[in-house]
Parts: structure tokens; C-alpha cells; sequence
């Protein structure tokens, strides 16, 4: 008999995965709201409640990139849009790539070395932050135009992550995007990146001041309720757990083409130039989803019929090397279990110019064994303190896949200078930082791939003074110096910048 408080019948598809905070103390999110969140309202990061597999390797072994990005994603997202819908927006966002495998990988040095470059940078601004955000920008806008809604991203950059925001958003009818730079701090390069993109609603601002300047600014307008309010003030920064899910694909794409060029596989490493800890953590990721289980057939087989679960096993088929530069915390981290905060100093990776990493919140949850509280307390001693540790127990637990190694600016000059020496090949400053770190901690012919996380012609300064060559733009953006520019340039004032803002943004205008 049909009650009068009867609810709605709930849809009977799978029920879709939740996303916690690492802080314990946020609600429970679906995809679509952890998407359009960002940091949780606790101050912690979301994280997916429980850890998806993915499906047998050998169904995604000859899946194109972008076919494999929607089997290997579509866990995480399931329940927010039709499949197909989902897998339109994957296709549209790696059709904005630039080499025909989307993301290639290629042998460096002699083929038995085993040592493979997964080159990241054939997005539109050449690193590879475009592999998340291209895609990010497709589900932002496509989850605001369902809820009829719109946002204004305000960013500042100093010089070399702004475009691939600028790219992200830009021609979206939901979204308006604001970038503020210092004004002749950057290099004709960067900013040209930047300000040639032609379209009403990208904003660039050239602040007459420095990039700390430019980052004060866009806290302090975050900082006005009011006015975060009526502008839907967002962000899409590398905490945004959209993000780290996009990454997670090129870890199984490169161990499937790995695994087809050596016939087979037990052992896998990827050494990987970090910052933020954003790219590395997206590799941690895979790992949980069985990775390491589906390439070493037997060795997990095995242990798993002993009964031994990934976190008690002594011997890991998947590791992940960090390689940092000389803000070397999280090096500091693995080696000895303290984070330590500390003065950032200036490199030629400034990519990785990161003294705390905002993504290593989401693995010392998982050292923590998700313990919220034992998270927070750690948070917490680190911004009293500015430092705090984990035990050496949980530490030898994650030494089990981690390790790290740091390098400086002359270390990192030699290793691209050996590298074009000996192969003829040009890479950039970050991944001259990760390949440095692959050759210094994995084992002889250990298959090892080294994550190539921006095209060498971003950083041509650092590449000439190595090498003594300089890098060529690839032909989409051959006359990236002759195309006519669009910004504004502004004083170092909060209400100049305010007012900017409100003129230009339709969310602004509209009242
Ligand atoms: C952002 C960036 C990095 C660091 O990546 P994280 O996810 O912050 O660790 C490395 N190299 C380049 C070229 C980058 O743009």
C-alpha cells in the first residue's frame, strides 16, 4: 500500500562512488560536486572513498589513449553523466593534442637500457598540465551548464601554469577566466602563451608589481564573501581531485605500452619530476587500483593467494621515483619521515619551486591508513611548527614503492647536456630533474619510464645554455611571435584589480 511519505524510486544503476575528505570533517561528495568544490569546507582534500580496479589489462591492451581514459576514469565518475556523454568530452579534450598517440613513449638511449621517456607536453601549452585540464575544463563546463550556472576563475601566474588554465576555459559559454601575471616578469614566451589566446572571456592582467603581488590580490578578492558570492569565484588548481584523475591514465597507458614492447613485465618503475605532487600521486593512484597486480601475472597471484595484501607485501612490482630540485622537502620527507617547511629558492624548474606540497595531504592520509584525525594532527604540527613527521614504521611501509632523490641547477644543466650528447635528444629542465633521479636509484635494466613533463621549446633559455641549441616550437605554435596580443595592464591595487574584474566578467556585469 503506497504510503503518503512515499520517495521517489531510487535510480537502480550501480550506486556511484563517494569522495571523502582527508580531514574527516567535510560532507560526503559525488563526482559532480567534488568537481565543482575544489579544497573540502574542513581545509582537507577530497579523496575517492574507496579504491576502484581497473579491468583486466588485457581488455585495455590496444584501446587508443582516449578509449582508455574513459575505461580507466569511468569508476570515478559514473553516476554523474551518461557513458557516451563522458566519453565525447575525453575524445574532444586529447583531439586538442598535437601527435597522433596523444601521448607517446618514446626508448631513450640503446633499446636494452629499458628506459623510456612518456613525453606529456603535445597539449596546446606544451607541459603536462594540459592532460588534466583540457579534460577539466570539458566537465566544468558541461556540469555548469546542466545546473544552468556559471563561474568566474581568477588565477595568477609567473608565467608558466597560466596558459594551460587560459586553454583549459577559454571560449566556454559557463565560464569567465581572469589571469593575472607581473608585468614584465615573464618571458615573451610565457606571456605570449598567455595573451595571444583570442576570446571574450579570457582575461589577461599584467599587474604592475611582482607574482607574490599578483597571488595577494586574487587571495584577497577569494576573501570577500560578497563578491565571491556574486561572481562564483573558482579556481582550478591542482588540488581539484578532477585533476589527479585524469592524470591516473597515463600510468596505465605507459605500463600497457611497456608491457607490449617487452613482451611481458614484473617490474615497473616511473620517476617522475615533482612540485606539487599532484603528477606522482596520480601514479600512487593507479598502483591502488592494481596496477602492479595486473602486470606481474604470477608474483601478485601468488601473494595474493598467501593472503598478503598490497600494504603488508615486502616487495612492490610498481615504485614511483620523486625527483625534486633543490626545494628538496618532500626528498627530505622520504628519506627521513619529517616535512619540513622552508624558504623557497628560485631554479631553472620553477614549475617545481614548492616547498610544501599541497597533493602529499592525500598520501599521508593513506599512511595514516585514512585515519582523519591522525591527518589533521599531522596538518596541524606542520603549520604550527613548520614541521612534522610520521612514524618510521609507516615510512618503511612506503619505502616499499618511494623513493627520491634531489638535484640542483648544474646537475640538472649536465643531465640535459649528456642526454643530447648521447641520444641527440633535447629535453627540458623538469624532466632533466626526473630522468636525474631515474638514473640515480633504479636498478640495473630495471624497465623505468621517466615522465617528459614539458616540451623543450617552454623552456629554450635553459636548454640553449646546455646544449647550446635552441629548441624549435612545434608547427601549431611556429609563429607564436607574430600573433597579436590582447591584456590589460593594471596597478598593483586590490580595487583597480576588483573593479577589473566586475566590469569584465558577465557575472559582474549582469547586475
Ligand atoms: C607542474 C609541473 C611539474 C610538477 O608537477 P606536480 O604535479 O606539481 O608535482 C613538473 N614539471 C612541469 C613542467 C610542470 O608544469
Amino acid at each position: 500500500m503506497p504510503s503518503e511519505s512515499s520517495q521517489p524510486l531510487l535510480s537502480e544503476s550501480t550506486p556511484s562512488l563517494r569522495y571523502v575528505s582527508t580531514r574527516g570533517d567535510a560532507p560526503r561528495l559525488t563526482f559532480s560536486d567534488v568537481l565543482l568544490a575544489g579544497l573540502a569546507t574542513d581545509g582537507g582534500l577530497y579523496v575517492p572513498e574507496s579504491w576502484p580496479s581497473l579491468p583486466p589489462l588485457d581488455e585495455l591492451a590496444h584501446l587508443p589513449y582516449e578509449l582508455l581514459a574513459v575505461e580507466v576514469m569511468w569508476p570515478y565518475i559514473a553516476g554523474a553523466w551518461p557513458k557516451d556523454t563522458f566519453a565525447e568530452l575525453v575524445a574532444d579534450a586529447y583531439a586538442s593534442f598535437d601527435h597522433p598517440e596523444v601521448i607517446p613513449l618514446v626508448p631513450l638511449g640503446d633499446p636494452d637500457e629499458n628506459l623510456w621517456l612518456m613525453e606529456l607536453f603535445w597539449g596546446p601549452t606544451l607541459a603536462f598540465k594540459d592532460v588534466a585540464l583540457q579534460l577539466v575544463g570539458r566537465l566544468f563546463d558541461a556540469e555548469l551548464s546542466q545546473r544552468n550556472s556559471q563561474v568566474t576563475i581568477i588565477g595568477a601566474t609567473s608565467g608558466d601554469t597560466g596558459s594551460a588554465a587560459i586553454e583549459a576555459c577559454k571560449d566556454k559559454d559557463t565560464i569567465d577566466i581572469f589571469i593575472l601575471h607581473p608585468h614584465g616578469r615573464t618571458t615573451p614566451s610565457q606571456r605570449r602563451q598567455m595573451t595571444t589566446v583570442d576570446s571574450p572571456t579570457v582575461h589577461n592582467i599584467a599587474i604592475q608589481g611582482s607574482f607574490d603581488d599578483c597571488q595577494d590580490i586574487v587571495k584577497a578578492l577569494f576573501g570577500e564573501a560578497e563578491l565571491r558570492h556574486r561572481l562564483q569565484l573558482s579556481a582550478v588548481n591542482s588540488i581539484n581531485w578532477a585533476r589527479v584523475m585524469a592524470q591516473i591514465v597515463y600510468y596505465v597507458w605507459a605500463l600497457l605500452k611497456v608491457r607490449q614492447a617487452l613482451g611481458g613485465l614484473t617490474q615497473l618503475a616511473f620517476a617522475v619530476p615533482t612540485g606539487n605532487f599532484g603528477n606522482v600521486y596520480a601514479g600512487y593512484c593507479a598502483y591502488r587500483m592494481g596496477l602492479a597486480e595486473g602486470n606481474a601475472d604470477t608474483k601478485w597471484a601468488d601473494r595474493k593467494r598467501a593472503g598478503v595484501n598490497r600494504a603488508g607485501a615486502n616487495q612492490a612490482d610498481t615504485r614511483f621515483i620523486v625527483g625534486t630540485n633543490v626545494n628538496d622537502s618532500l626528498n627530505e620527507f622520504f628519506e627521513t619521515a619529517t616535512l619540513q617547511t622552508g624558504q623557497v629558492t628560485p631554479t631553472l624548474s620553477p614549475s617545481m619551486d614548492i616547498m610544501i606540497s599541497s597533493n602529499l595531504e592525500r598520501l599521508l592520509f593513506e599512511l595514516h591508513h585514512r585515519d582523519a584525525t591522525a591527518t589533521t594532527a599531522f596538518m596541524k604540527r606542520l603549520r604550527q611548527t613548520g614541521k612534522a613527521s610520521v612514524d618510521p614504521e609507516q615510512l618503511a611501509e612506503a619505502a616499499q614503492i618511494w623513493s627520491s632523490w634531489s638535484c640542483d641547477d648544474e646537475v640538472t644543466l649536465a643531465t640535459m647536456r649528456q642526454t643530447y650528447e648521447q641520444t641527440g635528444r633535447l629535453i627540458d629542465p623538469h624532466t632533466a630533474v626526473g630522468l636525474k633521479a631515474a638514473k640515480s636509484h633504479r636498478l640495473k635494466g630495471e624497465p623505468t619510464v621517466v615522465l617528459a613533463t614539458a616540451h623543450p621549446a617552454k623552456f629554450p633559455d635553459a636548454v640553449k645554455a646546455a646544449t647550446g641549441v635552441t629548441p624549435q616550437l612545434p608547427p601549431n605554435l611556429a609563429d607564436l611571435h607574430e600573433r597579436p596580443e590582447y591584456y590589460d595592464v593594471l596597478p598593483n591595487d586590490l580595487s583597480a584589480v576588483r573593479e577589473y574584474v566586475i566590469q569584465h566578467s558577465r557575472l559582474g556585469r549582469s547586475e
